[in-house]
């Protein structure tokens, strides 16, 4: 498993794949990366504390993932998080966060005391696909609602089940509602998801001109950032 990488291509930033408590949700139906967390602390913080050792601070920003949400993290690997941000001179950091913890980002904010640009996984606007089918655990009116909390969000494309017109839905509201977006193209994973490579490639086709937008990443595979894999 790769835990750092130089992102250089566009939003030049150093990203690490951290390791966490459980997901708080844990239930997403097409999620598996749940299975790099760990209950034991002690060992999170002293494993992330290897990983933290690569961040160079080269590009001023750092993004953190922890296959989760960064409140799962150690308190001692935020800290350590900190440590590394006023040592290398960062001056702004990428956390993941579940919509659960939409009213507790401000406590992120203060603790590290630079900009942090939130990601927050909502796969889909379609709440009959987002609640009922991906178990996302993700429940609101629609966009404006996430927008008050999150300005940026992690669409899903590509599973079985999605159709043209949820997915033409969700680009519009990420391009009118988000300033920034990642877009995840699904990857069969050890759950029974499978890809619509159709729908795939009528989104390659449609919607390939978005990765000319400086705020929008297409992970056409999930370790498109260098991090994760085996
Ligand atoms: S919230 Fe994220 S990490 Fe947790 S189960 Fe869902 S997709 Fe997986």
């Amino acid at each position: 498993m790769i835990r750092y990488s130089d992102i250089v291509n566009k939003n030049e930033r150093e990203i690490v794949l951290l390791k966490a408590s459980p997901c708080v949700w844990g239930k997403c139906t097409f999620c598996d990366y749940i299975e790099d967390n760990n209950s034991d602390t002690q060992f999170n913080v002293n494993f992330n504390k290897e990983i933290l050792k690569n961040v160079t601070g080269k590009h001023k920003v750092l993004e953190v993932i922890n296959s989760g949400s960064c409140f799962e993290l150690p308190k001692e690997t935020l800290q350590d998080i900190k440590n590394v941000i006023d040592s290398k001179g960062i001056k702004k950091l990428f956390f993941e966060s579940h919509w659960i913890y939409r009213n507790r980002l401000e406590e992120m904010k203060q603790f590290f005391n630079i900009p942090i640009i939130f990601k927050c996984g909502i796969e889909t606007f379609d709440s009959h696909f987002r609640c009922e089918v991906l178990k996302k655990g993700a429940v609101f009116s629609g966009p404006e609602e996430v927008s008050k909390y999150f300005n940026s969000i992690c669409l899903m494309v590509g599973i079985k089940g999605q159709t043209k017109a949820m997915i033409e839905t969700d680009i519009d509201y990420l391009l009118k509602y988000f300033k920034h977006g990642c877009i995840n193209i699904y990857v069969e994973n050890s759950t029974p998801f499978k890809r619509d490579e159709e729908l795939i490639s009528w989104f390659r086709d449609n919607y390939s001109f978005l990765e000319g937008n400086d705020n929008i990443e297409i992970l056409w595979n999930n370790t498109d950032f260098g991090v994760g894999g085996n």
